[in-house]
């Protein structure tokens, strides 16, 4: 049936903290009003998009972050050298970072999935399409049971997923661990055939 393990492991490296950056309120409003983003958090229209920062670069942030209330990542410069720029900007469009002062950071770079990939869970799993954007939001649920599927696996190496963190295949995860970098999550993702989320989308999720 539909619920095989077929032996490729990915790992969703993501922002353990409760630190995640907070946006500039005008900066949000404004890329609101200009439909770059949604209220649901989902990017309208996926582009480069400089970050305004309601804070300094602190350096309890994660290495793979995200601007609070939207699915804008933020990179640090240890984990980009790390992953390759190229690889990034092959699944990212790359932009910079200000802090609070409008001061350029060295440390950090924005980045837009091209294309998001969802990590999926069972039948309980929180799935909506949002009214304003038609944007898909889905939260696989239970936790500590997610997968992705084979088929839809667009990158043998590294991809964006969906809840603001980055997919990566099992070289690159013990690479990342080799390395000793802080404050990355890691959630084992088995490859499986087939969803198990009931959810059968004409739109490839
Ligand atoms: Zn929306």
């Amino acid at each position: 049936m539909g619920n095989i393990m077929i032996k490729k492991v990915f790992y969703q490296l993501s922002d353990p903290t409760q630190n995640v950056p907070e946006g500039d309120d005008a900066w949000l409003e404004k890329i609101k009003k200009e439909e770059i983003i949604c209220d649901c958090w989902s990017i309208i229209k996926p582009k480069v998009i400089d970050v305004f920062l309601n804070d300094t670069i602190k350096k309890g942030f994660a290495p793979i972050s995200y601007v609070r209330g939207t699915f804008i990542g933020m990179l640090h410069k240890d984990i980009v050298s790390l992953l390759g720029l190229q690889n990034i900007e092959n699944i990212y469009y790359v932009g910079k970072v200000y802090d609070i002062n409008k001061n350029l950071s060295k440390e950090y770079i924005s980045v837009v999935p091209k294309v998001s990939f969802f990590v999926r869970g069972g039948k309980e799993s929180n799935f909506r399409i949002c009214e304003k954007c038609g944007a898909v939001s889905y939260f696989p649920l239970p936790l500590n049971s997610w997968y992705i599927i084979d088929k839809s696996i667009p990158n043998p190496i590294l991809f964006p997923s969906a809840l603001a963190g980055i997919i990566v295949n099992e070289e690159i995860y013990k690479k990342i661990k080799k390395s000793g970098i802080k404050r990355i999550g890691y959630e084992k993702l088995p490859v499986l055939k087939e969803a198990i989320d009931g959810l059968s989308l004409t739109i490839d999720i």
